[in-house]
């Protein structure tokens, strides 16, 4: 059967990933947090993305923006221009949908109305607020929350090539904060009006564009695939012309190709990230704008350009729901005995390895597991758990998706000094020699 919505959802707020916002306050639209694994785990997305994006690259460095910025950043961007969607209002009863979402020549989803809706209107999705004590009644002190990170890595692309001392092409990466007042949020934690994105602006030669374009989109393919998501449900999509966002609409851009997945709720695959050729618009636009000159000096050729830039734009969040669910499975351990089971990537797994004492009221058993448990913590995400009998526990971790466990009993302590570490996949037993079982762990993960 299908996974539903509703069994993430649920899964998500009994087990501790995520939870409504504001809950006891009955909640606040489309607003999620990340509970005590849903942390870890998002983190683990956003860690492994700046390992293989920044780390593991001489052409990458990294970037931490502020929120707010300086207003005409969103005037040269073309956010207050033109970062808006339609809007349609049903008259009848007042739901409102994105005009490009609906068929506005149909009944209204909502009510079922015929002939109801208003005429679409262009709503800015960009959040407001003013800075400073007092509102200005000339607008002079409003800011923007930023609806996306990449202005703040092109209005420091000097700032980071001068002190980097990076040459063409290189790339500038960053993790943050977005915040978009999203006509119609949903999906649970697909598309919300706060949310995390993983940016990266990759500069070059516009002669180099093109191929580059395409080995970022092969590379960021990989990257979902290197993290155990299943091929079949990915798929790259070129956009049509006229879905084109204003950067990637000029002669000058190869376009914009989107990573998608299908989500077992959703009709069709969905974006988990754009890969786009901006051309060099937007330096363009901030050296008009700013009054600055931003070029690069390429002292070989000993001439001023101004780069072109492909620019990989994940969701951390998408890509955190995309893995959860992908990694979800519900299976029969034997005739009429069910289990739920995340198979996250080691790397992805909030706790890489469970510790369990057979019995929390024999105080050997206890030491030797807290013990085992101290010496991984220093290693990995480890945790010691003794609220319930063995066969519960190992239904627990599997359900948060625990790559291992490692239960301690009498034998440990009065026989054989080793301990029984328990694979998620396979739930096949070994037994392993207490000195031995950080490196045999350690060394299974891989991480
Ligand atoms: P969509 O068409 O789904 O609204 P978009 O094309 O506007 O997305 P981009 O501007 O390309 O999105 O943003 C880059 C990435 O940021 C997206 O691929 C997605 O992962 C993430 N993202 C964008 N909007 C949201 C949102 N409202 N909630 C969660 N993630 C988002």
């Amino acid at each position: 059967m299908a996974l539903k919505m509703e069994d993430i959802v649920s899964l998500c707020k009994r087990r501790g990933f995520v939870f409504q916002s504001s809950e006891i306050y009955g909640g606040f639209a489309s607003c999620w947090d990340y509970g005590p694994l849903g942390v870890e785990l998002k983190r683990n997305v956003k860690d492994a993305w700046w390992q293989s994006v920044v780390r593991e690259r001489d052409d990458m460095v990294g970037l931490d923006s502020s929120i707010l910025m300086h207003p005409k950043i969103w005037e040269a961007s073309g956010h207050v221009a033109t970062f808006s969607d339609p809007l349609v209002d049903c008259k009848k009863c007042n739901a409102r949908f994105r005009a490009d979402h609906v068929d506005v020549s149909a009944p209204c989803p909502n009510c079922g109305a015929k002939d109801s809706f208003t005429e679409p209107r262009n709503f800015n999705l960009m959040f407001k607020t003013s800075v400073g004590p007092v509102d200005k009644e000339d607008g002079s002190n409003i800011a923007y929350l930023r609806p996306e990170t990449a202005q703040g890595i092109f209005v420091n692309f000097l700032n980071a090539q001068n002190t980097s001392r990076k040459k063409l092409p290189f790339g500038i990466a960053q993790i943050g904060k977005a915040f978009r007042n999203e006509i119609t949020p949903g999906n649970f934690t697909f598309r919300t009006r706060e949310f995390e994105q993983m940016e990266i602006e990759y500069f070059c030669r516009a002669e180099d564009a093109p191929r580059l374009h395409q080995e970022w989109i092969q590379a960021r393919y990989e990257w979902y695939l290197s993290l155990g998501m299943k091929k079949e449900n990915l798929s790259l999509r070129p956009h049509e012309k006229d879905e084109l966002a204003h950067y990637a609409q000029s002669e000058a851009s190869t376009g914009t190709t989107d990573i998608e997945y299908q989500f077992p709720f959703m009709s069709e695959p969905a974006e988990l990230e754009g890969i786009a050729n901006r051309a060099d618009f937007d330096l363009s636009q901030h050296a008009k704008f700013s009054g600055q000159k931003i070029a690069y000096f390429d002292p070989e050729r000993n001439e001023h350009i101004v780069p072109y830039v492909i620019e990989p734009s994940a969701g951390a969040d998408r890509a955190t729901l995309a893995f959860l669910v992908d990694a979800y499975h519900e299976e029969e351990v034997k005739p009429g005995d069910m289990r739920t089971v995340l198979k996250f990537h080691p790397k992805l797994a909030p706790i890489k390895v469970a510790v369990l004492p057979l019995a929390k009221n024999k105080p050997p058993i206890v030491e030797v597991a807290k013990r085992v448990k101290a010496q991984l913590a220093k290693k990995t995400m480890a945790q010691y758990d003794d609220t319930a009998a063995i066969g519960k526990l190992y239904r627990r971790q599997d359900e948060i998706g625990t790559p291992f466990c490692i239960t301690v009993d009498f034998d440990t302590v009065e026989k054989d000094n080793a301990v029984t570490v328990r694979d998620r996949d396979t739930m096949l037993q070994e037994r392993v020699a207490l000195d031995q079982v950080e490196k045999y762990v350690l060394d299974k993960l891989d991480v």
